[in-house]
């Protein structure tokens, strides 16, 4: 059984309860204000940016958007925490139950319910690096918005968890309101997971993975912990609630302290904070800048041009990949060639360079170009893929390289005709064994020709007039 936990900093300029900057790797401390530090007669007030982003996600998983939610203090000291409590939100979240679909591996769909979204403020930094003896508190992040959502424990397999944890990261991107990078942990994970025997209903009791910063290591750590939890129980032991880190080094799991339950933090709402009361009028407000979300875009691809749902899911899994794919489809004109294309060579090109959609070399008008000499019979296919190369590498436009490379198609008939002569004088056995109905040799021809023609001749045509010689 797993339940995640997945904690998207929210895209606002500023903190969640002051005007102080969010932007990621400034010089240490020097962006934490007298609010995020809890100075002594302080009042915090809330960015109401941050609340218009938790209500975007609210409505787009199809949630509840509480009129009224309460801010509440969750007391406990860490040296990263000078106020000695975390402003957060607890019995009443200001996003409540909701559901994302996730696509699985097979094929198949499954509705993962969301228990609820809570905005609260992160903590600041301890650092160990580079001090001896001694550690560095970095207090830029105290106070950056975050927005917890909360899975139902509905995951049974580390791969499910990751499909959701990947749709949930591609749906903030949709909205705007995280920038999803994971290196910076602006998006990370907490991972819940308990184990029951076949059969037996209830649960078990469960661990809780910390800060899981990437989607492999999500998948590594629950397998591990899985593993675990039932050699454990096999060997007649028993599982006990607590927190437990990750090391993807050694590719397991450490204990890292005992878990607490709710009522060790002493929640209590928080006094300086007045409840947040928010309106239809409001909410519609939100609504309408909504952008066409990723499965109502998966839809309409599959619709429009006649995509499969894998693919539809391929291509919309982020806004810019969606976005790079209908202007190829809008320049080029067609749809599955500008799929495939997308989805093959370029994605390929791009992965190996680690490069994402926006840092392709290749912009979506170049590669428009490229499919429209495939198009026009100027060059096979197979020959696209070289030229394709070249415009990676900087040669120029596919126009420029055809022509600088010499690789227009040779379309002329009575040049085709030369050459298939010629490899049928070339090859008597195999036009002999060819004759006698081994008509497999068919693709033998095509490849001698192919080969003469160093790739050139259409190959449409070059089966047409061998067709006609071997068999007239
Ligand atoms: P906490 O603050 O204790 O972490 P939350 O309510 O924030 O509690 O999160 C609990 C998470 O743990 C949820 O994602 C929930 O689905 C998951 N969970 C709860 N019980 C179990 C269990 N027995 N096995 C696996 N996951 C569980
Ligand atoms: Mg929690």
């Amino acid at each position: 059984m797993i339940g995640l936990e997945l904690h998207a900093q929210l895209a606002t300029r500023t903190k969640i309860f002051s005007g102080a900057p969010t932007a990621y790797g400034a010089e240490a401390n020097r962006q934490a204000s007298a609010i995020d530090l809890g100075m002594p007669g302080m009042l915090p007030v809330l960015n109401e940016r941050a609340v218009r982003y938790a209500i975007r996600l609210g409505l787009a998983l199809d949630a509840e958007v509480a009129g009224r939610s309460v801010f509440a203090r969750k007391n406990y000291f860490y040296p990263d925490l000078p106020k000695g409590y975390q402003i957060s939100q607890y019995e009443l979240p200001v996003v409540g139950t909701g559901h994302l679909d996730i696509d699985l591996e097979d094929g198949s769909h499954k509705r993962v319910g969301v228990t609820r979204a809570h905005l609260e403020e992160d903590a600041g930094k301890s650092l160990h690096e580079g001090f001896t003896r001694m550690t560095g508190i970095d207090l830029n992040r105290a106070g950056t918005p975050l927005l917890e959502i909360v899975s139902e424990p509905e995951l049974r397999t580390a791969k499910e968890a990751v499909a959701y944890m990947k749709k949930m990261h591609s749906l903030v991107r949709y909205l705007g309101i995280c920038d999803g990078n994971m290196q910076e942990g602006s998006f990370r994970c907490d991972a819940n997971v308990s184990v029951r025997p076949v059969g037996q209903t209830g649960f078990g009791t469960r661990a809780e993975l910390k800060n899981l910063n990437s989607f492999r290591f999500v998948e590594r750590a629950i397998n591990y912990e899985i593993e675990r939890q039932i050699e454990l129980i096999e060997d007649g032991g028993a599982v006990v609630q607590e927190t437990r880190l990750f090391d993807p080094d050694r590719g397991e799991t450490r204990s890292m302290r005992g878990k607490e339950e709710a009522h060790d933090y002493r929640y209590f709402p928080d006094p300086d904070l007045l409840p947040l009361e928010i309106t239809t009028a409001f909410i519609d407000e939100v609504r309408a800048e909504l952008p066409e979300l990723p499965d109502a875009k998966s839809m309409r691809f599959q619709q429009d041009y006649g995509l499969s749902g894998y693919d539809a899911g391929v291509l919309t899994a982020s806004r810019e990949l969606a976005d790079y794919f209908e202007a190829v489809v809008a320049a080029a004109g067609d749809a599955k060639l500008s799929a495939n294309w997308v989805m093959g060579e370029l994605s390929g090109a791009l992965n190996k360079a680690s490069l994402d959609i926006t840092q392709s070399p290749v912009d979506a008008a170049t590669l428009a170009g490229l499919l429209a000499r495939i198009r026009d019979e100027t060059i096979s296919g197979k020959i696209a893929k070289e030229v394709f190369e070249a415009v990676w590498n900087g040669e120029g436009d596919a126009d420029t390289v055809i022509s600088a490379r010499g690789l227009r198609q040779v379309t002329d008939n009575s040049a085709i005709e030369a050459m298939v002569d010629e490899a049928i004088a070339a090859n008597p056995e195999q036009l002999e064994q060819y004759r006698a109905g081994k008509t497999k040799l068919m693709g033998f021809f095509v490849g001698q020709v192919m080969k003469a023609s160093g790739g050139k001749a259409n190959p449409q045509q070059v089966n047409e007039v061998l067709k006609q010689r071997l068999d007239g």
